[in-house]
């Protein structure tokens, strides 16, 4: 039998590699930024068409290459940057593999325009599928500029995969801020469709991010520094009170490139400690230089993975430093370490001594019944989580909570439905001689927690779960049927987003309007609000309300996959309701079981906790060894 290996052609072996360098049009987008950055560019553009399927082009002013360079480049292990095998052990630069324009141009229809200053003439040069169509020189300003069009136009398997022009536009926006973030001295602007999105001029760190996140941020930063024999770190971290839902505002970088680390952020969220509200993310954009000799960056090809030779030293050293920041930024809250002149209105005229130190005081983990077990009945019907079925009057579920014994059930039903009109005599007598109805008081615990007498012992009902939940099922039934009615607001409110934000706004702007919320864009990345749902008046700010609305609404959606309308109704119903520490007079506390038993679910939150947990009398005697 003859021979049967080949060596593959390298228009194969290419797209075969560019199934690991470049997995979606964001791939490209950082490979190709990361060349400019590399080229020692100081202005780079990005312009993208339909969230880079058809186009991604990039345009730097640096250094530019030769005729030979330029065809050599779109060679697999075609590099610059490294010569010998050591000088991986001292890596500078972004790049490093030589794989990217190989890559790119086996699975797409690529040009490259560049010019050396020195040269007289530039190339262009055209390749598509690994060959090229076109070379010639060209008078062109010095710098490259690289165009990438229709991406994966040759392996349909693969372009058929990618996402909704919104999906892949956020992931080229994150790649795009990663490394803004980074290069704070470099401009960098990025073109979406014909619309400038970003425009960030050469600026600090701290005007970076501002620029990024929005103007905001300028109060939030708290700055940190440190500088070992083993690292130096550098960077900002966010104040506690000001952390969010999800985590799209931390960043690591190790000697200027973005990584993804575990370890590392574990270290930052062990500092904050027991000071960030719970399920919260504080803001981190910290800086690590090491010697890359201590460093192994070849994990991965897309290079977001670090191995270090340190690790828990460097664990403690950034441990200590971001515990250090915040202890500083205690004292002095809002004291701006960098003294940037264009910042200089953060710093405050006040006294030390009257500068108070900001408390966070909540125990998530309070639970004044942490040791009674959770009713079997109110986990029972927990099977669903966000309780879409229809309703259909009284569900069924709820009466199983009176069904603990066999006797009554009948009687309760009715007891919760005449509920609503409230006897204001016994309101404000709750002990009155005159043989109280006990079924129509209800007790608060901790302004948390509302115990209810029942037939068989006594429920205790969540009463930010309660309210959520009858939110939810509102704001769902309006969404589902237009019908949302608004309030105008006194005066019209501008909120600025960050331009992701303004992004992800725009696209759920019809179904925000749905909702009550009378809002519309008003340039880059503002909106005007006039006015927000009829219900939703608790003296929360409009800002408010919409920063939180999108943080819960991008959590939910990474989360739990959720659809459009569902994850904004949990959001807003999340925003909206009463939260623990509200007291709540015995009508409101009336109106709102009602309520909640009016619902599809009342007893599985819209996260699928139960809302209500209920101890029977059995239960109760038997704790007492009866
Ligand atoms: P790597 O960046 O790993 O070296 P690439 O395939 O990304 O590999 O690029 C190959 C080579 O092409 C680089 O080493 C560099 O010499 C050259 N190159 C790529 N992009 C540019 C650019 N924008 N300006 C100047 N040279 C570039
Ligand atoms: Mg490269």
């Amino acid at each position: 039998m003859s021979d049967i290996i080949q060596l593959l052609p390298d228009s194969v072996a290419n797209q075969i590699a560019a199934g690991e360098v470049v997995q979606r049009p964001a791939s490209a987008v950082k490979e190709l930024i990361e060349n400019a950055i590399d080229a020692g560019a100081d202005k780079i553009k990005l312009i993208v068409k339909d969230a880079g399927k058809s186009l991604i082009q990039v345009i730097d002013n640096g250094c530019g290459m030769s005729i030979t360079d330029a065809r050599l480049c779109f060679e697999r292990h075609a590099t610059s940057k490294i010569r010998k095998a050591d000088d991986l052990f001292a890596i500078r630069t972004m790049g490093f593999r030589g794989e990217a324009l190989a890559s790119i141009a086996a699975i797409a229809q690529v040009q490259l325009k560049t010019k050396r200053v020195e040269d007289e003439l530039g190339t262009i040069i055209e390749i598509e599928g690994s060959t090229v169509t076109n070379q010639q020189p060209e008078a062109l300003p010095a710098g490259t500029s690289i165009s990438i069009k229709n991406l994966f136009y040759n392996i349909p398997a693969r372009r058929n995969f990618l996402k909704s022009n919104s999906v892949e536009m956020r992931h080229i926006i994150d790649e795009f801020q990663r490394i803004a973030l980074a290069h704070p001295g470099i401009f960098f602007s990025l073109h979406s469709d014909g619309n400038e999105i970003f425009h960030l001029p050469s600026e600090s760190l701290k005007q970076r991010i501002v620029h990024i996140f929005g103007n905001n941020h300028n109060q939030r930063l708290v700055p940190v520094e440190e500088d070992t024999t083993i690292i130096t770190i550098k960077g900002f971290i966010g104040k506690p009170e000001f952390a969010k839902k999800t985590r799209g505002e931390q960043f690591f970088f190790v000697n200027n490139r973005f990584v993804k680390d575990p370890y590392l952020n574990h270290a930052v969220m062990n500092a904050y400690e027991d000071i960030l509200p719970t399920d919260t993310y504080p803001l981190y954009i910290l800086f690590i230089d090491i010697d890359p000799a201590k460093i192994d960056i070849n994990v991965h090809p897309t290079k977001t993975e670090i191995k270090y030779e340190d690790d828990k030293a460097i664990y403690a050293i950034l441990r200590s430093t971001v515990k250090r920041s915040l202890g500083r930024y205690n004292i002095t809250p809002t004291l701006d370490f960098n003294q940037e002149t264009s910042f200089s209105n953060l710093l405050t005229s006040k006294p030390l001594e009257e500068i108070q130190a900001p408390t966070i005081s909540f125990n998530p983990n309070f639970n004044p019944f942490e040791d009674t077990k959770p009713s079997s009945s109110a986990s029972r019907s927990s099977s669903y989580a966000t309780g879409l079925e229809k309703k259909a009057g009284i569900p069924q579920n709820w009466d199983s909570l009176y069904q603990i014994t066999q006797a009554e059930t009948v009687e309760q039903l009715s007891l919760h439905q005449d509920r609503t009109v409230n006897d204001p005599a016994t309101e404000h007598t709750p002990s009155s001689s005159a043989a109280p109805d006990v079924s129509k008081h209800f007790f608060q615990l901790h302004n948390r927690f509302i115990v209810s007498q029942i037939h068989s012992g006594f429920m205790v009902i969540d009463q930010q779960a309660a309210h959520e939940r009858i939110l939810f099922e509102h704001y769902l039934e309006q969404l589902e049927h237009h019908q949302g009615s608004s309030q105008q607001s006194l005066f019209p409110q501008t909120v600025e987003l960050s331009p992701a934000d303004f992004a992800l706004m725009e696209d759920i702007l019809p179904e925000i309007q749905t909702l009550g919320f009378q809002i519309r864009p008003f340039g880059k990345t503002t909106f005007i609000v006039d006015g927000i749902p009829a219900d939703l008046g608790h003296g929360l700010h409009e800002t408010t309300i919409l920063e939180q609305l999108l943080e819960d609404f991008k959590n939910n959606k990474d989360e739990l996959k959720l659809n459009k309308r569902e994850s904004l109704a949990r959001s807003l119903a999340k925003s909206a309701a009463i939260k623990p520490g509200t007291a709540l007079d015995n009508q409101e506390m009336s109106e709102l079981i009602d309520k909640l038993f009016a619902t599809a679910s009342p007893s599985i939150s819209v996260h699928g906790k139960p809302v209500i947990v209920t101890i029977t009398l059995q239960e109760l005697a038997e704790r007492f060894n009866k």
